[in-house]
């Protein structure tokens, strides 16, 4: 039985969302005759298309209002249920040359795809083209390889909205011009279209960067730089909480800890292929003694270095070294985004260095721990993405066999523990092939978080060997893997799947004390120091406010538990639980509330 499953690119809403950009752009140029057309892909939940509309009187590029964007959407409603077939043809490179002459952009991406540069998206290829595909609609033509949906009619006009506009430079290179593109979203059919208007407006309320402010979590100094969060203690506590349980799921399987430093000398990357390969996503080199170093951009060439520091044999493998290592990657200041896209973050990584012989098990054990960890957290709706090399492309290294036999061994071990996936071309680690966990979350975001590579390459780059058990030098496979994926990512993304109300076991206050008067203040100290000895995390708000304001402030800030003590909880030794969601359960003793906390904890319980 085969588990593949159909990729995005060959679903009917791919087909759809593509179909809706094409009739985006037809109705922009019914209002503006003059807008230039650069692309127009769909994209995850939606689409874009990026125009050209020349400059104001100011020399600056025209942009559209929130009433043109409504203009358009009605337009483009119109259109849609006119019933225009979507016409499919081809044109000679000269040809096509002369049709788009009055679009540059086009003309462009023509001119490449005749030299085998870019494709109609802009995406590179290795092929030049003498022949490029056309899709028309009415009077509108558009250079497209399509696929598309056969009728407008077949994108319900009841099921398309536009969301909003932003700036984009052409190809992305902010020294070419700046273009307006729209982003729309399109949907099999209306309810459908609801539901997910209905969770980008929850998504907003969400966000881990309000939320990382109100719950204490996180900042971001601008004094210390964009991109590289400062971990308050709130978030520092939920982080070595989950640092802490893999640790544990670590050492239950044979992981050993290392340590390695944030810095390496450029030859440690150029020996590994980091550098210059990710040369634009790294910070420039360092002179130290005349000698030029690295920020850290990955764990791995370090981890190699331990694994070489000594001779080893094939009883020492499977060698499992793991590091929460921090990695320095550069990003665009524009693309930077709270915890979820920044210059700094923390790999749980790890790398196995294992014989031949017993990669598939390895890397059943790696797909198993990765499994432990999304259901410790309450993760159920998860699926995984082969990834695999774009034989086109020449960011790929190392020989066609290795990848053949890295693929396969990822598709052996994923049938055999029935895990399903989708295949990907081009979504590979130049090194080797891998299978990535993408998380769905209760906003039904897709989200990529654990990863889990075969490389066979960087074992043939450091020359690494083990003596087998005939004596003589074998190569190891290396396997890299990552459950969390990154530990500012995958807290941002904790943040906003939670809404910031973790489970007991994350939450960086399990408990606030709330002593209703002054005189209540002792007996709230004193058992909060009680539950703390038995491992808690419990806060005192002995302030001046009423008790219900402070109940409030407890609830804002989404701590689990909260213990009001009044004059008859100090006389039998009591505390009267109420919990975030605003349930009063009553009185009960010290000892019975830490005895059930402490379960939930132990268990990592959802519940409370
Ligand atoms: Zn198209
Ligand atoms: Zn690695």
């Amino acid at each position: 039985m085969s588990t593949e499953e159909v990729p995005y690119e060959q679903s009917e809403l791919y087909r759809i969302r593509h179909s809706a950009a094409h009739v985006m752009a037809e109705a922009v140029r019914e209002h503006y005759p003059e807008a230039l057309l650069a692309i127009g892909p769909p994209i995850e939940d939606g689409f874009y298309y990026d125009f050209d509309l020349g400059k104001d009187e100011n020399g600056k590029p025209k942009t559209f209002s929130p009433e043109d964007l409504e203009k358009i959407e009605d337009t483009m409603k119109q259109l849609l249920k006119k019933n225009a077939k979507f016409e499919h043809s081809s044109m000679s490179i000269d040809e096509a040359q002369i049709f788009f002459a009055n679009q540059p952009y086009k003309v462009e991406l023509i001119n490449e795809l005749a030299a085998g540069k870019v494709d109609e998206m802009g995406n590179p290829i290795s092929e030049p083209t003498n022949e490029v595909s056309i899709y028309r609609q009415r009077d509108f033509v558009d250079l497209c390889r399509g696929p598309h949906v056969n009728y407008t009619s077949q994108v319900k006009a009841n099921a398309v909205k536009l969301l909003r506009t932003s700036g984009a430079y052409w190809r992305g290179d902010e020294n070419r011009p700046q273009l307006q593109r729209i982003y729309g979203t399109a949907w099999h059919n209306k309810a459908e279209l609801d539901e997910y208007i209905k969770l980008l407006e929850e998504a907003k309320a969400r966000d881990h960067r309000r939320l990382g402010k109100q719950l204490g979590l996180f900042h971001i100094s601008q004094l210390v730089g964009s991109g590289l969060p400062l971990w308050l203690p709130k978030g520092a506590i939920l982080r070595e909480a989950l640092e802490n349980f893999l640790r544990r799921a670590q050492v239950d399987r044979g992981y050993l800890p290392v340590i390695t430093p944030h810095i390496g000398k450029l030859e440690l990357y150029i020996t590994s292929g980091h550098y210059p390969y990710y040369k634009d996503s790294q910070y420039t080199p360092i002179d130290v003694d005349e000698e030029k170093f690295l920020l850290k951009p990955m764990n791995c060439p370090h981890h190699i270095e331990i694994y070489k520091c000594e001779p080893r044999s094939y009883r020492d493998l499977p060698l499992r070294l793991a590091e929460f290592g921090t990695v320095y990657r550069y990003e665009q200041s524009g693309e930077l985004n709270g915890l979820t896209r920044v210059r700094g973050f923390t790999v749980d990584d790890s790398h196995l260095f294992v014989t031949p012989d017993q990669l598939e098990e390895e890397f059943i054990g790696v797909v198993e721990l990765i499994q432990h960890v999304f259901q410790t957290m309450g993760f159920d709706d998860f699926r995984a993405r082969l990834g695999t090399n774009d034989p086109n492309s020449d960011k790929y290294a190392g020989a066609p066999e290795m990848w053949a036999r890295g693929i396969a061994a990822i598709r052996q071990a994923a049938d055999k523990v029935g895990m399903k996936y989708t295949v990907e071309e081009g979504e590979a680690a130049f090194y080797g092939p891998k299978l990535d966990f993408i998380f769905r979350d209760v906003l039904k975001r897709e989200w990529q978080l654990g990863t889990v590579q075969v490389d066979f390459l960087l074992p043939e780059r450091f020359d690494l060997e083990y003596i087998g058990e005939d004596g003589q030098k074998h190569r190891p496979v290396m396997i890299h893997r990552a459950p969390f994926g990154s530990m500012e990512r995958f807290v941002g993304i904790l943040i906003e799947h939670f809404n910031g109300a973790f489970p007991l076991w994350l939450s960086p206050v399990q408990m606030m004390m709330i002593p209703i008067a002054d005189r209540h203040v002792d007996y709230a100290k004193q058992v909060a120091a009680d539950l703390r000895s038995q491992g808690l995390r419990v806060e005192v708000d002995g302030g001046s406010d009423r008790m219900n304001k402070k109940i409030r402030n407890a609830q804002l800030q989404k701590i689990p538990y909260m213990l009001v003590i009044g004059d008859k909880e100090v006389e039998e030794g009591q505390v009267a639980v109420r919990t975030r969601d605003n349930v009063d359960h009553g009185a009960m003793s010290v000892k019975d509330f830490a005895n059930h906390a402490i379960t939930l904890v132990t268990d990592k319980s959802m519940e409370l």
